[in-house]
């Protein structure tokens, strides 16, 4: 007896930016396997029917940027030395839950702590824990000049998510190893910062030569790759080398954008931690320096994207979530925000960036929009997010959450009582005492 469900007279928004229409939706199993205008019978004597009047439908949200691994740290120090792998991997175990219940069907886990990702995946398409569809990265590929997170990373070997190769050698033998233990893509961190840089945005960590290694390793083996680039030359070389997603991609010059145009290649901005630190930079008693870098990248990026939209560039939400920034299961849905605010865009647009566009981070067609065929990951909201994408952030106005056509129980899982020793940095005292 298989799952039949008959959604009737909701207000469709299918994830194609398709002006919103009145219609039902016949799901059997984990597809959708009618969507009409019209009255539909239902499929089976069994159907159940839920009437939706007066109720807004639309595809789960697909988060393209969400690091389910590292439990909010609250800075690089704590995310690189106070993880240890089996722990982090039961952790993200509930934070996946959270993520799936606040209607995110999909997420794109570019890196993650040890291989914490993989076996989460597994474990989810295993049906042994309850998680959102997941895509995912091995540890990210850095070189000895490091990332985001500086003097932090070792000159070889691996710590926190990221694994130093320090020759061509190195390259192409963790990213044949990460492909045999199967990561979905190759994760390359282009940029990162220096002391001493005098370039806008971060400084490019890999040559041409490198990346174009990386990626023809990669392809080889029909495995896609993903790098973080923030500044001109690393956008711009990594699509010249054949990479197949950016992440961030802020201070791209009008070179890189006609490499992305040619080449359609998405782009995942991923606005929301800064946007986050730089709204609540009071509540959370955040870095002033970090605030204002942010500020100005945002302000500074604004216009190229905007042109980059407009020239057809597929743009996909992520979120950055994972972070002490940016919480499980409470931001996945204030990318679209930013879309609206600051680049300009239409909800429905915007949705669309949340969507159908954001399953290229999943590498998937069937998911992402309403229509035949397609695999019933859904949210039922009681107010129109064709109008304000803000009800996606309100979890009393997510009504129901379909994940491949069963019901998800948005009963909030119990709590944390505390976080386990040694899982924080502890420190003696926040500030130094002055005599
Ligand atoms: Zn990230």
């Amino acid at each position: 007896m298989g799952n039949s469900i008959l959604l009737k007279n909701a207000s469709i928004i299918d994830g194609t930016g398709s002006v919103p229409y009145s219609g039902h939706i016949q799901i059997i199993d984990d597809k959708i396997v009618s969507v009409s205008k019209e009255e539909i019978k239902p499929e089976k004597e069994n159907t159940e029917t839920i009437n939706l009047e007066g109720k807004f439908i639309m595809p789960g949200l697909i988060d393209a940027h969400c690091h389910i691994s590292f439990d909010e740290p609250k800075s690089n120090d704590e995310l690189f030395f106070h993880r240890r792998e089996g722990l982090a991997a039961i952790i993200a175990g509930t934070n996946a839950l959270k993520v799936l219940q606040s209607g995110v069907t999909s997420f794109f886990d570019a890196d993650s702590l040890y291989s914490v990702g993989v076996d989460l995946r597994d474990a989810i398409e295993s049906g042994i824990i309850q998680g959102p569809k997941m895509a995912v990265g091995g540890n990210a590929l850095i070189t000895s000049a490091g990332g985001t997170a500086g003097r932090l990373i070792p000159d070889e070997g691996k710590r926190g998510y990221g694994a130093v190769v320090t020759s061509k050698d190195e390259i192409v033998l963790e990213i044949r190893r990460q492909i045999k233990m199967g990561v979905d893509w190759i994760k390359i961190h282009v940029s990162g910062m220096v002391p001493r840089q005098t370039s806008e945005g971060e400084l490019q960590a890999w040559s041409l030569d490198e990346l174009k290694l990386a990626c023809d390793t990669a392809h080889e083996l029909g495995i896609p790759v993903v790098g973080h680039c923030r500044g001109a030359g690393s956008v711009k070389d990594s699509l010249l080398a054949g990479m197949d997603m950016i992440l961030h991609g802020t201070y791209m010059d009008e070179e890189g954008l006609e490499l992305m145009i040619d080449k359609n290649i998405p782009l995942v901005p991923t606005f929301t931690f800064q946007a986050n630190l730089i709204d609540y930079a009071e509540r959370m008693d955040a870095s002033k320096d970090y605030k204002d870098i942010f500020e100005k990248e945002i302000q500074d990026n604004v216009p190229m994207f905007r042109k980059a939209f407009e020239a057809g560039v597929p743009f996909l939400c992520g979120s950055e979530t994972g972070f002490s920034v940016t919480p499980y299961g409470d931001w996945h849905y204030k990318e679209l925000e930013v879309f609206v605010d600051k680049l300009g865009l239409t909800p429905l647009e915007a949705i669309t960036c949340g969507t159908k566009n954001a399953s290229q981070a999943m590498r998937r067609d069937d998911i992402g929009v309403i229509a035949e065929g397609k695999v019933a990951d859904l949210l039922v909201l009681s107010e129109d997010p064709s109008k304000d994408v803000s009800v996606l952030g309100n979890k009393e106005l997510i009504e129901k959450v379909f994940l491949s056509g069963k019901e998800v129980d948005l009963n909030p899982a119990p709590k944390r009582i505390k976080d386990p020793s040694g899982w924080r940095i502890s420190s003696y005292s926040n500030k130094i005492l002055e005599k």
